[in-house]
């Protein structure tokens, strides 16, 4: 088989998928797929599917119209604000696009009159990640504005937590959110729909948490992908770690000097301590190598664009022995990006 190849248990996403989609159901909660990670791959884009997400999201429009292309017709978001360029082609191929900027709104507002359509957007408030959204002072007035658009319908508010900064949402968050959100919907007898309150870094809060308030929509990528919490990188219980393997090919083994960054006359003369070292034909071309989770006996040593050196404790690795390897969320997705790493599904 060739190497690098990524082995994806397409079973194991959908059961991922199906567990969260069940226990956030009883929290009253509907679950959006993410597919940003795998380059809205089809494949398990349809595995998340069935295990029963309301809807998938993506932040790039060229995924989207990959999954487009490959006959998928369950509602997608576009979850980054628009560029200029791209209005057309998400009035055509996303049910909701996630917006913070009024010029923006107004562009999709006039591409979907121009073809009859009515585009729904769901408006993003800045509670502590600050990357994207509408600071919560600012909402009122934006939605105000927003609301005289023709062309447009404010389907829902949504925030975002622990992308840039790795704060999780809390008790205090949450409750401003929804507060916010009570004022807007008793003030202007608004009829949002949406309340997205967050990804996978949010699972903790919505697990351990009895009053949700508004909260109805969770959008789930890290999580149904890898099993993990992207904030601790811990597994989340009751999810498969497993359903990536990325299998590179050993390429050369030999006993290597350690590297000495200063050679001091000292160290040089007296000591010279060697290692069993192998390299894996595979670099940061394809993926981020630095956080590749190595087996057992293999410890990094470092990477170049195509190679990636390891020390081993065992000598007896053969020259195209296949080395596997688990991924954390910033390695999978450069290697689902990278078009020489063949993807084999199981
Ligand atoms: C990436 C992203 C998600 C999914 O995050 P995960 O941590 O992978 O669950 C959700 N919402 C927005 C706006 C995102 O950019």
């Amino acid at each position: 088989m060739n190497t690098p190849r990524i082995e994806i248990n397409l079973s194991k996403i959908q059961k991922n998928s199906e567990y969260l989609v069940q226990k956030l159901k009883k929290k009253g909660i509907s679950t959006i797929g993410v597919t940003k990670a795998v380059c809205g791959d089809p494949a398990i884009a349809l595995a998340i599917i069935s295990g029963g997400v309301t809807g998938l999201a993506d932040s790039r429009i060229e995924n989207v119209t990959r999954m487009r292309e490959a006959g998928i017709i369950s509602d997608i978001t576009m979850i980054r604000t628009p560029m200029k360029g791209q209005i057309q082609l998400i009035v055509d191929s996303c049910d909701f696009s996630y917006n913070t900027e009024i010029s923006v709104i107004e562009a999709l507002a006039y591409n979907a009159l121009k073809k009859g359509k009515i585009h729904n957007i769901v408006l993003m408030v800045e509670m502590g990640d600050l990357r994207e959204g509408i600071m919560p002072n600012d909402l009122e007035e934006y939605f105000k504005r927003i609301v005289q658009i023709p062309g447009i319908n404010i389907a829902g508010i949504g925030t975002n937590f622990a992308c840039l900064n790795k704060t999780a949402p809390n008790q205090k968050s949450m409750s401003l959110f929804s507060k916010i959100i009570d004022r807007l919907k008793s003030k202007y007898e608004a009829n949002i729909k949406i309340i997205s309150g967050g990804n996978s870094a949010s699972l903790s809060w919505v697990f351990s948490n009895n009053n949700l308030n508004q909260i109805n929509e969770l959008r789930l990528g890290e999580s149904i992908l890898l099993g993990s919490d992207p904030i601790s990188g811990n597994p989340v219980q009751g999810l498969y770690t497993d359903a990536f393997t990325l299998i590179s090919e050993v390429i050369e083994s030999k006993k290597k000097p350690e590297f000495r960054k200063t050679s001091s006359a000292k160290t040089n003369s007296t000591y010279f301590k060697e290692n069993d070292q192998v390299i894996l034909a595979i670099g940061n071309q394809d993926t981020d190598a630095n956080s590749l989770v190595f087996p057992n006996g293999f410890t990094f040593v470092g990477a170049t664009s195509d190679h990636l050196v390891l020390n081993t404790s065992n000598l007896k690795v053969k020259i195209g022995a296949e080395c596997r390897m688990k991924m954390n969320y910033n390695s999978l997705m450069k290697i689902m990006n990278s078009p020489t790493v063949e993807k084999k599904y199981l």
